[in-house]
């Protein structure tokens, strides 16, 4: 039996790719199980999915805690040294991330990383930063374990028409622009069933510096606060020439970040502000514009 562990945050699909992959597996004469965790249960924050492949029926129905496979959603979460905890030594990870170096960084002791710009490709196919089939794509073809048909087959049980046509191209795309490497070393630690301990890993708390935000922290157990920017993937612009000055942004901000400035006009506090678009909607002037970070 293989065990996957899914990372991934609200909205990025995460859930459903883990159902869509445990379908392919189906389809693809395996047996399988599949089932989600939620922590925080708004949009942007932290959701886990856990499947379970073999060749026989599966019977377990715990969490995964060992994972032989870490498939993570979100480039914030691969920076997260407890989202690696009990990985396998010699396991793999598919990861959607341009900066693959932050992973080895941390010494997981990965057999196989494989990496793929996720979001770039998400947003020019699907034109929104839902990194899920794009993220199957990859897991794919850096594995082996599933084929592409029978995952498409299982994306047609989700979506239909033109989002099912724009889903198969980030699929596809994530199969073909994946980046897989090896490292033989951790190849042998395989053998030896160690796992990566986050207890051994020394985490740089956060700087709190808004009451704003909090978030339940899965591995110590304990309430901390986040800092929500990591989440964004738009950032919203106020265009000061077209602001009516009427807070209403500010007002309608669920993090608390659109706040006034000694200038006179509403700013997004960037640490805190989750690129949700919620004061773009509510701007009476139409005087802010979301903008993809990586074009700003
Ligand atoms: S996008 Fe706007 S409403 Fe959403 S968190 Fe940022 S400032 Fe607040
Ligand atoms: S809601 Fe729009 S018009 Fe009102 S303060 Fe904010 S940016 Fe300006």
């Amino acid at each position: 039996m293989g065990e996957i562990r899914l990372h991934g945050r609200g909205g990025q699909g995460t859930v459903i790719a883990a159902e869509m992959l445990a379908n392919a597996f189906v389809f693809g004469g395996k047996y399988a199980s599949v089932f989600p965790s939620f922590g925080v249960e708004r949009r942007g924050s932290a959701v886990m999915a856990f499947a379970r492949f073999g060749e026989k029926p599966i019977r377990e129905r715990t969490r995964v805690y060992r994972p032989d496979i870490l498939l993570m959603f979100d480039e914030s979460l691969t920076e997260v040294a407890a989202n690696y905890d009990g990985f396998k030594n010699g396991g793999m990870i598919i990861a959607n991330t341009k900066h693959e170096q932050h992973i080895i960084d941390l010494q997981v002791k990965q057999q196989l990383l494989a990496t793929v710009d996720g979001v770039g490709i998400a947003m020019e196919e699907t034109g929104t930063p839902i990194t899920n089939t794009c993220m199957l794509g990859a897991f794919a073809r850096a594995t082996g374990l599933v084929v592409l048909d029978d995952l498409k087959q299982a994306m047609e049980l989700y979506f239909t028409g033109s989002v099912l046509t724009k889903n198969i191209r980030s699929l596809e795309r994530g199969y073909a622009e994946v980046k897989v490497s090896h490292f033989a070393k951790q190849a042998e630690d395989k053998a030896a069933d160690k796992a990566f301990n986050i207890e051994n890993v020394t985490i740089k708390p956060p700087q709190l510096t808004s009451p704003f935000e909090a978030a339940w922290d899965d591995v110590d157990k304990k309430l901390i606060t986040a800092r929500t920017g990591e989440w964004r993937y738009k950032q919203p612009q106020p265009n000061q020439t077209a602001c009516r000055l009427c807070g209403w942004c500010s007002v309608y901000c669920p993090a608390g970040s659109m706040k006034l400035g000694e200038d006179g006009y509403y700013h997004p506090d960037l640490n805190y502000c989750k690129g949700c678009g919620i004061c773009a909607n509510q701007c009476p002037a139409r005087a802010i514009m979301m903008k993809a970070e990586e074009v700003l």
